[in-house]
């Protein structure tokens, strides 16, 4: 049961492959650093694909033949890809799914405030996250401002050389005592992660109205209004998240992996992608499922546990075998998945919390977990055995390298994924992904060759 190192195997021998790849997913990390810019730029790749969107396709009462392309947003932060197979969607569908949101900091909706010559946006962060390991470090700004009039204004500052970066201030290690001896969860509190966004005072004569004390946040509101056309009360209905500033970047003297934000999903939602978009006229119908809100419970209408996927299931049914809730149901029951989501990779530093032989490892591959879940596996999917017996043969026929895993040993902690949404249905799932080191920090670690690997997986299983 030993697996060796990618590195040592089709890892190097590819024809350049994993190279293209792994370029390919750098960019895509670089330019879907939200939910709403994974989506849109999942949009652009399978448009470019000949994907066509499924509602004004059946609007414009066009026909849905096999092969065909579709897909489908959900309030531009969820997306379905579907490919129509030979056989009915009813048959069942081979569907990946993989979620798009990445722990962040979001900005408040009452966000701009002044203190003692400095201007903050206050943020509440979303998902799991050490908030000390927020502060001194270069943020941008990215997401949208929706305003009355119906428009919304794109905002993404911090990531071109020309543009300014934000941070969160930290306390000097010199008067640091006190901090210091306080646990890590309370070194930095959640109400203290503001970024400092500027420091220079509306000029007085300009504004004789405005009170000196404010006219730091005056100033602030004056570049908004000149820069975006937006006001303080934009900030009502705006999503404005502060991730880490800057690109994805090859780590190690070997260049063997990577070191970016947001790999915590996007390695397996971009490779689950990748694959989707080479598919053409596949026997059953192939489905590319990437969902927002997984860090905070798949709530919400563009979480998993929203209704959008089901219903885009029977608007295809209905196009292509009649309006019937039994074959919606005989779809999604009769439909396998691969829930992909990153698994703990095993840290050397840390080793005291996996359990080494059931751990996932970089660079060995697509990491299976039967199960999930935390104290006695609650909360998890727990797939089939028969299931994960007919997977091993799918990944060993096409020569996929894999792993099985758990997230840690017993006890140490644990974490949930889609998978037992989708199991609902009654369809085989089971949770897999890519392994990396430091999930959840700014910068995540993965490996190059698993990134490869996942691709190779992905399309094993859309072939199914
Ligand atoms: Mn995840
Ligand atoms: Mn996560």
């Amino acid at each position: 049961m030993k697996k060796e190192s990618l590195w040592l195997g089709k890892a190097k021998e590819n024809g350049g492959e994993l190279d293209k790849i792994c370029d390919l997913y750098k960019k895509c990390l670089d330019e879907g650093k939200t939910e709403r810019e994974c989506v849109a730029l999942s949009v652009r790749m399978a448009e470019e694909k000949g994907y066509r969107e499924l509602y004004g396709v059946i609007e414009r009462g066009e026909k849905l033949k096999a092969g065909d392309k579709l897909y489908v947003v959900q309030m531009n932060k969820s997306i379905a890809l579907f490919v129509l197979g030979k056989k009915p969607v009813s048959a069942g569908m081979n569907i990946l799914g993989a979620h798009i949101d990445s722990p962040r900091l979001d900005v408040k909706q009452n966000p701009l405030y002044e203190k003692e010559g400095f201007a903050y946006f206050d943020t509440h962060y979303y998902g799991g996250i050490k908030k000390y390991q927020w502060t001194a470090v270069p943020l941008a700004i990215h997401g949208v401002v929706a305003k009355k009039d119906g428009t919304t204004v794109s905002i993404s500052i911090g990531e071109r050389e020309d543009e300014p970066v934000f941070v969160i201030t930290d306390l000097l290690v010199h008067l640091a005592g006190k901090q210091l001896e306080k646990k890590a969860t309370e070194v930095v509190t959640g109400e203290n992660l503001d970024i400092l966004i500027g420091n220079c005072p509306l000029d007085s004569d300009e504004e004789l109205e405005k009170e000196e004390k404010e006219n730091i946040k005056a100033n602030m509101l004056k570049i908004l209004e000149e820069t975006y056309g937006i006001e303080e009360e934009d900030f009502l209905s705006a999503e404005l998240e502060i991730v880490p500033a800057g690109k994805a970047c090859d780590l190690g003297l070997d260049r063997s992996m990577i070191l970016a934000y947001g790999q915590d999903d996007r390695i397996c939602a971009f490779t689950s992608l990748f694959a989707m978009l080479d598919v053409e006229n596949p026997e059953s119908t192939t489905c590319c499922l990437l969902v927002d809100k997984e860090e905070i419970g798949s709530v919400g209408a563009t979480g998993m546990q929203s209704r959008f996927f089901e219903n885009a299931v029977a608007e295809l049914v209905a196009a292509t075998e009649g309006e019937s809730q039994l074959l919606v149901r005989r779809a999604l029951a009769r439909s396998r998945m691969l829930s992909s989501d990153v698994s703990a990779g095993y840290d050397p530093l840390y080793a005291d919390v996996f359990n080494k032989n059931n751990a996932a490892f970089l660079s060995k591959g697509i990491s299976f977990n039967k199960y999930t879940g935390a104290r006695g596996k609650s909360g998890s999917n727990d797939a089939n055995a028969e299931y994960i017996a007919q997977l091993r043969k799918v990944m060993d026929e096409a020569e996929v390298s894999y792993q099985f895993s758990e997230l840690g040993s017993v006890d140490a902690g644990g974490g949930g994924t889609i998978a037992y949404i989708m199991a609902k249905y009654g369809m085989n799932v089971i949770d897999s992904g890519v392994a990396v080191l430091n999930m959840h920090a700014p910068y995540e670690v993965s490996s190059k060759a698993d990134v490869y690997e996942a691709v190779r997986g992905y399309r094993a299983f859309l072939r199914w």
